[in-house]
């Protein structure tokens, strides 16, 4: 595997022939139960209600990025590349085999995000890394890899493109106007309550306004920070409201459409040091973490797999209603 780089949108691409063939499903679980496989274990959080554990990260069984090894930027004529250097972890999110986001208690999932934030802030450490994701792929449509609860991190050389915008986008916004494009969105939608879902103590569950799926919904924390895991370790029970959020939402998405992809975009890491990226001086007060739930609605999904310009069938304010109303 290498990082290829394109040199148009300067997006970078992981590829090699190196992939082997999808191995068939193991019968017994690999995480839980008396088949899970201990010997790649990096984090365990102690059990709550008397569980041995509540969440634990491992190393991906197949994992993309490797922690050893030099990254080794080199040209290529015109091009760019280097090694697939990393990390690439799976976050058991429950020890119980059908315990989802959705289905668990709010104590559960607060562990579950506690872990989240403790990996990130771990592997921040290691200044080769400039980008930590955490993303969940839930149902076959999503690609979804195990059949236990889980999420996935990657540890990255680079910066997803996805975030290089919003980060480029927020950097800008805070040059012109001295305030954060997301506070500033989050107040609106407040002001106007067009587009909010549910809101609990800090955190703020909404449909963005210009939507690249249907059901698109954002969580968001009132409070000004840049990074998730500076929230998720600064004193005991910041979690919990998010994660009662998080559960609550997933139902609602869960209404609509079982498969999704949940994305959490958090600061990238300023122990990098970088001299040619610019966003690092104003970081901490333009860049606002939040997570990104993308529901798949598979009937409508065929008329816009071409993703060039998004097209939404349902607009924000009509996709709330739906997601407000449900039973849950
Ligand atoms: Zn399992
Ligand atoms: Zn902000
Ligand atoms: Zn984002």
């Amino acid at each position: 595997m290498e990082l290829r780089k394109d040199p148009i949108t300067r997006s970078w691409v992981i590829t090699g022939d190196d992939v082997g063939e999808p191995t068939p499903r193991p019968q017994a679980c690999r995480f839980c139960g008396p088949s899970a496989d201990l010997t790649n274990v990096i984090a365990t959080l102690p059990g709550v209600d008397g569980s041995a554990w509540s969440a634990r990260s491992v190393v991906h069984p197949q994992a993309l990025y490797h922690i050893e090894g030099e990254a080794a930027r080199r040209g290529d004529g015109l091009y760019d590349r280097m090694g697939s250097v990393g990390a690439h972890e799976v976050l058991l999110e429950n020890p119980r085999h059908d315990g989802h986001i959705w289905n668990a208690s709010d104590i559960e999932v607060e562990q579950f995000l506690r872990l989240a934030a403790q990996r990130i802030q771990d592997l921040k450490r290691d200044s080769r890394f400039k980008y930590v994701s955490i993303f969940k792929n839930h149902g076959e449509a999503a690609g979804q890899e195990f059949d236990h609860p889980t999420s996935q991190l990657t540890a990255t050389i680079f910066v997803p493109r996805r975030v290089l915008y919003e980060l480029r986008a927020g950097r800008e916004y805070f040059e012109s106007k001295e305030r954060c494009v997301f506070c500033d969105i989050l107040a609106q939608e407040e002001r106007q309550n067009l587009r909010i879902v549910e809101s609990r103590g800090d955190y703020v569950a909404f449909c963005p306004y210009a939507p690249r799926v249907p059901y698109e919904t954002w969580i968001m924390p009132r409070s000004h920070e840049s990074s998730f895991e500076r929230t998720g370790s600064s004193r005991v029970g910041t979690l919990t409201d998010l994660a009662a959020l998080l559960r609550r939402t997933l139902q609602r998405i869960r209404t609509v459409t079982e498969a999704f992809h949940l994305v959490l975009h958090t600061s990238p890491n300023s122990q990098h040091p970088s001299a040619t990226l610019g966003y690092w001086k104003t970081l901490d007060d333009d860049y606002h973490w939040h997570i990104e739930i993308l529901p798949i609605l598979e009937a409508k999904a065929r008329s816009y797999t071409f993703k060039e310009i998004y097209y939404s069938p349902v607009t924000s304010e009509t996709a709330v209603q739906r997601l407000r109303e449900a039973k849950i």
